[in-house]
């Protein structure tokens, strides 16, 4: 699998942006109800100094999604924010002083590259809702005989005459005719 890697010696002292264009293999991505397509794209801001490098980057990957509610398939995007900063060190880097959850990380002065792939795939599936849905209002499924109901209505908002009601309603008047009368 490629690394989506940042070549340091590519890039100037002080601020720059940059642009990338990856495989979206690269990012191993998994999630059940998705399906990630490429290219991911990365938008960066980079910051290069003696001290060390500060990124603030945008990640976005093209998606398929299963919706929660109704099942279907739609289109839609991931995107993701990500702040990073290496530290330089003079003494060999001390991965214990690392805080990946604060985006933070100690580098060699001699370091040639930052490997981003684990961060943007880390943002990028935090960044997924829970319950992905086509559309906020999503009216589902039908919960007796799974129409789709964004397609319209199905006969079973007609109370009569669906087997499954006429099915309840024999289990109740069955009920009701056990009963002791005189109530
Ligand atoms: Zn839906
Ligand atoms: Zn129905």
């Amino acid at each position: 699998m490629n690394r989506i890697l940042l070549k340091l010696k590519d890039i100037p002292s002080g601020t720059s942006v940059l642009s990338l264009s990856e495989d979206v293999e690269s990012l191993e991505l998994q999630r059940d109800e998705y399906v990630f397509y490429s290219p991911v794209k990365i938008d960066l801001e980079v910051d290069k100094s003696e001290q060390g490098i500060m990124i603030a980057g945008r990640a976005t990957v093209p998606t398929q999604v299963e919706c929660a509610r109704c099942l279907s398939l739609f289109a839609d995007e991931a995107g993701a924010d990500f702040h990073l900063r290496y530290i330089r060190t003079r003494k060999e880097a001390d991965t214990e002083q690392d805080s990946p959850d604060d985006g933070l990380y100690y580098i060699r002065y001699d370091e040639s590259e930052i490997d981003l792939t684990d961060e943007i795939r880390q943002a990028l599936v935090v960044s997924l809702p829970i319950r992905a849905l086509c559309d906020p209002g999503c009216k589902g499924l039908c919960s007796l005989c799974g129409a789709n109901l964004n397609e319209g209505g199905c006969s079973c908002s007609r109370r009569e005459g669906h087997p499954a009601w006429s099915a309840l309603e024999k289990l109740r008047d069955g009920r009701d005719a056990g009963r002791p009368s005189g109530e």
